[in-house]
């Protein structure tokens, strides 16, 4: 039997917690609240985090201000670095014992590889890559289930948007993409508690041991730009590109791109905007040579403000652009910079 909790699994590197897990706890806490609203007050949901690493109890308090009532901490020297078996060990020993109802991770390479052992382990459902959760009533069969995760990413190559639900078993669990829940503000007055967790583990549990971790930067945190001027395939060729470059930097923007013009070479994938790359949130977006497709919008269109320059009024990025400019983006670009620089 299930408690109401929710968990988050709370990844952390180097001891830096992942931004994408302060996201899940955030979320974790509004649902925390819908699933209390729902109940009248009656059921008392708890938003629990698991912390694994080494030296890692001091960042307790900062998952706390986040909205987390209690975070469960391992620390073992052995844990510090990611590895899928002794983590896999460590998480299903914790979920076995307080039965949270949901379980999320955050949808990066170790909750992609870590979340899918444990569904497994559990024998429950999981629902990859989620970019929005909900809670509500599902009927199937004259039957109703009431306040379930409703787990909704893209389907079907993103043409459609799937909810989809694992009513008879829990947890309920997700990996939830970067950057699409909204991080709270921290609030160091929250208040929570921070239960050690030992679990016994034994040299069986680690076959692989990590000698040296060599990683490459990120050239462009997107995630963070206030202003991104993203070029897409009506760029043309890498060359053009080069006035994308020049107009994000006359006005202080971060470089965004369609995955069309990443695939053609015109800039890395670090930039790529969409549901297959990062998924922004900026004050202002400006779209050049861009059409709009399902994709691409899936990761940009929380902007602030959009703009949208483009040759063609049909665009579908004009469905969202909050100003549209129909016209060659060879021309337009330069007069924004040389009206820009005329202004400052
Ligand atoms: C599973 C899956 C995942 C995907 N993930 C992503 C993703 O993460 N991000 C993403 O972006 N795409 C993604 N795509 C691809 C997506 O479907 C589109 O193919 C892609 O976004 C198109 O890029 P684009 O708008 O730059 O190119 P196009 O669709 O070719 O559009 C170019 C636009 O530029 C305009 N144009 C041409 N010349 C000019 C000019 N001189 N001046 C002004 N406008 C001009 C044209 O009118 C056109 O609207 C994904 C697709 C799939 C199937």
């Amino acid at each position: 039997m299930s408690t109401d909790n929710i968990c988050v699994f709370i990844q952390q590197d180097d001891g830096k917690i992942a931004e994408v897990s302060l996201e899940l706890v955030s979320k974790a806490k509004e649902l925390a609240g819908e699933l209390s609203t729902r109940s009248e007050g009656k059921k008392k949901v708890k938003v629990q985090g698991i912390l694994i690493g080494d030296g890692i109890k001091n960042k307790a308090e900062e998952i706390i201000s986040y909205g987390a009532d209690e975070v469960f901490c391992v620390e073992n020297k052995r844990l510090k670095h990611y590895t899928p078996i002794p983590y896999q060990k460590v998480m299903e020993e914790i979920l076995r014992k307080h039965s949270p109802q949901i379980v999320l991770f955050g949808a990066t390479t170790t909750g992609r590889d870590l979340g899918p052992r444990i569904a497994s382990a559990l024998k429950v459902g999981l629902t990859a890559d989620c970019t929005d959760l909900r809670i509500g009533d599902h009927e199937i069969q004259d039957k109703v289930y009431t306040d379930i995760l409703f787990q909704i990413r893209p389907a079907f190559g993103g043409n459609i948007i799937a909810t989809i639900v694992s009513p008879e078993h829990k947890p309920q669990m997700a990996t939830v993409r970067e950057g699409v829940m909204k991080l709270n503000d921290q609030d160091p007055s929250l208040k929570g508690r921070v239960t050690m967790v030992e679990v016994k583990l034994d040299n069986g549990d680690f076959l692989t041991e990590i000698i040296k971790q060599v990683k490459e930067e990120k050239s462009v945190n997107l995630k963070a730009s206030q202003i991104i001027v993203a070029g897409g395939m009506g760029v043309g060729t890498v060359e053009n590109f080069k006035l994308i470059e020049e107009f994000a930097h006359v006005i202080g923007a971060d470089v965004g791109a369609s995955r069309a013009a990443v695939d053609a070479g015109f800039i890395s994938k670090d930039h790529q905007v969409g549901q297959t790359g990062t998924t922004v949130r900026p004050k202002l977006y400006i779209a050049c040579g861009i059409s709009g497709a399902i994709q691409h919008r899936a990761g940009m269109d929380e902007s602030g403000r959009i703009i949208a320059i483009n040759d063609d009024p049909e665009a579908p990025i004009f469905q969202i652009a909050h100003y549209g400019i129909v016209g060659n983006l060879n021309e337009i670009i330069p007069q924004f910079i040389k009206s820009y620089k005329e202004k400052v």
